[in-house]
């Protein structure tokens, strides 16, 4: 059976809540710091692996305790790790996120050692086969995807993008990608871009998702927190369709999944026990 190899992102999320966002020069005070684990790459290839396909994270984490906790994380998801690499020149990944009285954010993402992803690493792509999807969400450098995307085609993948957070990409890895997917904003963010995709996919949070003509409904749930359901998405969607699903039903498995993935904090499941 295929596998989804996941390219991408992990990142460390400190999660800072205050009551009001600081100014230039301001000090303010913090609630308790939690710290949660992220990224996009590393939520979808958690998903994938729940969906009960081989899954495999190609990724960096720096040589610090994070990147370390952070493969063994991976691991006991049953995500395999043999082709993340742990680099000497950069840290883990890290975002900072200040949550401030009325639920407003303001990010500041050290993408640290993810950028250290380069064209080298295609070589790790290179036993993808015809029975592969490779999902890549946007959060390295967007060459590097975009060779990735190509490299995935050539070896016969399915290939599956991302395209989170939204940036423009050539329309020819676009069209390559079988589906592009984005939620409502990145929908509006590519229309005002006039990028046509020929494969496109959009979640459309409590309402569902579309691809072309088929629709699904979300479950209906009282969300405890929002956060990465795109990505759950995502990697059950790589996951069904690896495993030969077709479009409805593999469509039918990602909402569901992403539906209950709003169900607990954070953008991963609570670590099952070994
Ligand atoms: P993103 O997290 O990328 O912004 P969406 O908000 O569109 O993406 O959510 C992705 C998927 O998660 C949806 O297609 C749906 O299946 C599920 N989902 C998101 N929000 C809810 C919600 N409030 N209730 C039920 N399901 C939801």
């Amino acid at each position: 059976m295929g596998r989804v190899i996941v390219f991408g992102s992990l990142s460390q999320d400190l999660h800072l809540p205050m009551q009001r966002h600081p100014r230039t020069g301001e000090t303010v005070m913090s609630g308790d710091i939690e710290y949660r684990f992220g990224g996009k790459g590393a939520n979808q290839a958690v998903a994938a692996a729940r969906a009960g396909v081989g899954s495999v994270f190609v990724g960096k984490v720096g040589d610090d305790p994070q990147g370390r906790e952070y493969v063994e994380r991976l691991r006991i998801f049953g995500v395999d790790t043999s082709q993340m690499e742990i680099v000497e020149d950069a840290p883990t990944g890290t975002a900072i996120i200040y949550n401030d009285k009325d639920g407003e954010n303001m990010i500041v993402v050290a993408p640290g050692a993810n950028h250290r992803m380069g064209m080298a690493d295609l070589d790790r792509l290179d036993d993808l086969t015809g029975e592969d999807v490779l999902l890549m969400p946007l959060e390295l450098p967007l060459d590097v995807v975009a060779a990735a995307a190509w490299r995935g085609h050539e070896r016969g993948a399915r290939v599956m993008l991302n395209l989170a957070p939204f940036a423009e990409l050539p329309a020819d890895v676009l069209a390559l990608c079988d589906p592009v997917v984005v939620n409502e904003h990145e929908a509006d963010l590519l229309a005002q871009a006039g990028l046509e995709v020929p494969e496109l996919l959009t979640t459309l949070g409590a309402e569902g998702a579309r691809w072309g003509d088929l629709t699904v409904p979300a479950t209906p749930v009282t969300p405890v927190d929002t956060t990465g359901a795109g990505d759950a998405f995502c990697g059950t969607l790589a996951a069904a369709l690896c495993r030969g699903a077709d479009r409805a039903a593999a469509l039918a498995e990602a909402a569901e999944a992403a539906s209950a993935n709003v169900l607990h904090h954070g953008a991963q499941p609570p670590l099952p026990a070994e």
